[in-house]
Parts: structure tokens; C-alpha cells; sequence
């Protein structure tokens, strides 16, 4: 497993829909092992490939919490939401392509979701809570889309400023 660089927004390819990934080759299974380490390293709760660069439709996440709980490594291939419950669910939510901004974004409280797995298999699950809100922030930078985009242009302008200007120091550095 390799850690791969995050992209900080604004980035083309974080605003671009990435293609399916059809069959589950061994580069697609390296890719979501990668993506894996990067996430844990970063750390973050879940990461979609354009993130780290790569348009295909491969997100992976892991949102328990709890420190004696055992981890959960997920690994969605072509996710599709296929339900979403009428009520809705308010979240603080972060990006790791987008350090240290947090906004309350409001989302469907419960989604259902159908996927194909590294085996090949195909899975369908419904999530609720933090996991809901992860795999449809996720789902969405496989569409182009951050969470800043629902918020109001003054509050995304913003953001988006610091993270130029962030980025500016990194290159600078
Ligand atoms: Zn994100």
C-alpha cells in the first residue's frame, strides 16, 4: 500500500464527474488499497479517487468512531443511491481536499445504495447517520461536486480563498 497525495481545492479534477470502473482489475484493487492508507494516514473518515487524482468512480470510507470498535473498511465501486428517505439530517462537514473548513450541509437522513464490491460482487446497503452523510458526500466528488457547493457563494468564495491562498504557502514552502 502507497499513500498518494491529496488534492486541496480548487483543483480541475476535483470539479470533474469521473467514469466507471465496469470490471475490478488488480489496478483498481491497488488504488482502493492506496486509498485506504491515504485516508487512514490523513486521517479521515472517507475518500473518493479524484482526490487523489484518478476520474474513476471508487470511493472507500470507514466511519466508526469509537476507538475499541473494530474498523470497517469499505470499498464502493460505481456506487449508485437507489433510495433516500424523506427526512433530512444536518451535518458539520469536512474535506480532507479542503483542510481545516467545516459547514453544516443538509442531506438526506437515510440512503440506500448499490455498489460493486472488490470481488466483483454486487452489494446494496442502507446507511444511516454519519455513514449516510459520508457515502453521499463521497458519491458526490465522483460527480465533481464538494460540500461547498451547497452552501451560499459568499461563505464557498471564502473558502475557496483561503484554500488558494494555502495553496500559494505549500508551493511557496
Ligand atoms: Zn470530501
Amino acid at each position: 500500500m502507497t499513500k498518494r497525495p491529496i488534492l486541496i481545492h480548487p483543483d480541475p479534477r476535483l470539479k470533474t464527474a469521473a467514469t466507471p470502473v465496469g470490471e475490478i482489475t488488480d489496478e483498481v484493487r491497488r488504488l482502493a488499497d492506496d486509498m485506504l492508507e491515504t485516508m487512514y494516514d490523513a486521517p479521515g473518515i472517507g475518500l473518493a479517487a479524484p482526490q487523489v487524482g484518478v476520474l474513476k468512480r471508487v470511493l472507500v470510507m470507514d466511519c466508526v468512531k469509537d476507538e475499541g470498535e473494530a474498523p470497517r473498511p469499505l470499498v464502493l465501486c460505481d456506487p449508485e443511491i437507489v433510495w433516500t428517505s424523506d427526512a433530512r439530517n444536518v451535518y458539520e462537514e469536512g474535506c480532507l481536499s479542503i483542510p481545516d473548513q467545516y459547514a453544516e450541509v443538509e442531506r438526506p437522513a437515510e440512503v440506500e445504495v448499490r455498489w460493486t464490491d472488490l470481488e466483483g460482487g454486487a452489494r446494496r446497503e442502507r446507511f444511516d447517520g454519519l455513514w449516510a452523510t459520508c457515502v453521499q458526500h463521497e458519491i458526490d466528488h465522483l460527480d465533481g461536486k464538494l460540500f461547498i457547493d451547497y452552501l451560499k457563494p459568499l461563505k464557498r468564495q471564502m473558502i475557496t480563498r483561503k484554500m488558494q491562498k494555502l495553496k500559494r504557502e505549500k508551493a511557496r514552502a
